[in-house]
């Protein structure tokens, strides 16, 4: 099962845990700044859990990742139906959210767009993702640790699989040998 970065990586601002100021507390996500609006990939295959509104974290989609079932929440995001990075989150009374399209209980692929880079809740200084990675739901509450370090590993992992078994010339040989037994 692939896992990627939601965002190109050489777009990371802040990392996991940091606790320079301005902060109080340590970084409880990692934030990518590419740029407003910027199409956010979903991290790895998953299930859309929850859009909500939070006044610290403005627009989040949570999911749930197929494999571990992890949770990946995307915060800041742009709202669709205002047209805009600043969402307050007024105006949704009608149940809308800040996605046209995708809604509860949507899966997405590895890659499949979850949002896009926003600069919506109180918390956030100009337009970037705030990913969170939890194993219980609610990026605001749930204990987190460090999407970067688990994102690398997987991707680690993913490229040491990929790589082609290399054939020995011994092996190479052996293989012929066979061949030209055959063909007599
Ligand atoms: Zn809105
Ligand atoms: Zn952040």
């Amino acid at each position: 099962m692939p896992w990627q970065h939601p965002l190109d990586p050489s777009s990371i601002t802040d990392r996991f845990g940091d606790t320079e100021p301005p902060r109080t507390s340590p970084h409880r996500g990692l934030d990518y700044a590419p740029g407003s609006r910027k199409l956010i990939g979903s991290v790895s295959e998953a299930t859309v859990t929850n859009i909500f509104w939070s006044d610290c974290l403005g627009w989040i989609c949570e999911t749930r990742t197929e494999e571990h079932g992890l949770y990946a929440s995307y915060c800041h995001l742009f709202c669709n139906k205002h047209n805009t990075v600043n969402c307050d989150g007024s105006d949704h009374e009608d149940g809308s959210t800040c996605m046209s399209q995708l809604k509860i209980g949507d899966r997405v692929d590895a890659g499949q767009w979850v949002g896009r880079v926003g600069n919506s809740g109180s918390c956030s200084r100009g337009s970037h993702l705030h990913l969170v990675f939890s194993k219980k739901p609610d990026a605001r509450f749930a204990k987190v640790f460090d999407p970067e370090k688990f994102i690398d590993q997987k991707i680690a992992k993913q490229n040491k699989a990929k790589k082609t078994p290399k054939i020995r010339v011994g092996d190479l040989g052996k293989r012929l040998g066979r061949f030209w037994t055959l063909k007599k």
